[in-house]
């Protein structure tokens, strides 16, 4: 008897382990990239931003208690389709290769791609980046639009902010990145300045393919929190916030 009750015992701390159904694990486990701000990025020791916010929502819904996990950009995905974490919140845009691997929410902000450029050297449009070294944050959307649309071989960088160090040092000669990280980036620097969106695209949540449960409280908390006005409200404070911190 005791053995059946301890191998029950283990099964159920298994499978609250593993997240199948049933029991509920005490924690939801997001994975973010905390070098883009206003959507994450670090406070001190603390990741906070627009994103942070919106799971946090996501997991008090739930019942759940949020841990953060802050890994490299091109590990975000991977860390869904494995099951290392829940959820993913890192400005994250959905494409259709990404759909292959994950479920994304609907999306909870519509936003692009800028170049960063120096004003003595503008570059206004997708076209005009051809044959230029372009900086971007490796495994992004700019990335990808570097390789696809332009035709060649980016310089990459584990950041924005890295792609944007490059920039000022000569070792490129514009970056492309995601308007908000890239405007921190150009806050209070008289040399550089962000073209246009070179495309449009929308970010959302990703969660493991098939989990409809998490998928369905995730979609019913963006479309409360747009309703509210609560992600533009977001939007503002953290955009503030980032922008004091850079210029410190
Ligand atoms: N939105 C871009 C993408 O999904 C960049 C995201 C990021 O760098 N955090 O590829």
């Amino acid at each position: 008897m005791k053995s059946l009750i301890r191998k029950s015992l283990c099964l159920a701390s298994l499978c609250a382990l593993l997240g199948c159904g049933g029991e509920k694990s005490a924690e939801m486990k997001l994975v973010t990239e905390a070098t883009f701000p206003p959507y994450e990025f670090l406070q001190g020791n603390e990741i906070v931003g627009i994103d942070i916010e919106i799971v946090k929502a996501v997991a008090a819904k739930v019942g759940q208690k949020l841990v953060v996990e802050n890994v490299l950009f091109d590990s975000v995905i991977p860390s869904i389709i494995s099951g290392k974490a829940d959820i993913a919140a890192a400005g994250i845009t959905v494409t259709p290769d990404r759909q292959k691997n994950v479920d994304f929410s609907i999306p909870y902000v519509t936003t692009g791609i800028v170049f960063v450029y120096k004003k003595d050297k503008p570059v206004l449009k997708g076209e005009e980046g051809k044959g230029l070294r372009i900086g971007v944050q490796n495994g992004t959307t700019s990335d990808a639009y570097v390789v696809n649309q332009l035709g060649q071989e980016p310089e990459r960088f584990d950041s924005p902010a890295m792609a944007v160090a490059a920039l000022k040092s000569g070792r490129v000669d514009c970056v492309l990145a995601d308007v908000d990280p890239a405007r921190n980036c150009v806050k209070g620097e008289a040399n550089l300045a962000c073209s246009d969106f070179v495309t449009t695209e929308d970010y959302a949540l990703a969660v493991r393919k098939g989990n409809a449960e998490l998928l369905k409280i995730a979609n019913e908390t963006i479309a409360e929190l747009k309703a509210s006005g609560q992600i533009n409200a977001w939007i503002k404070t953290w955009t503030a916030v980032a922008d004091t911190l850079k210029n410190k």
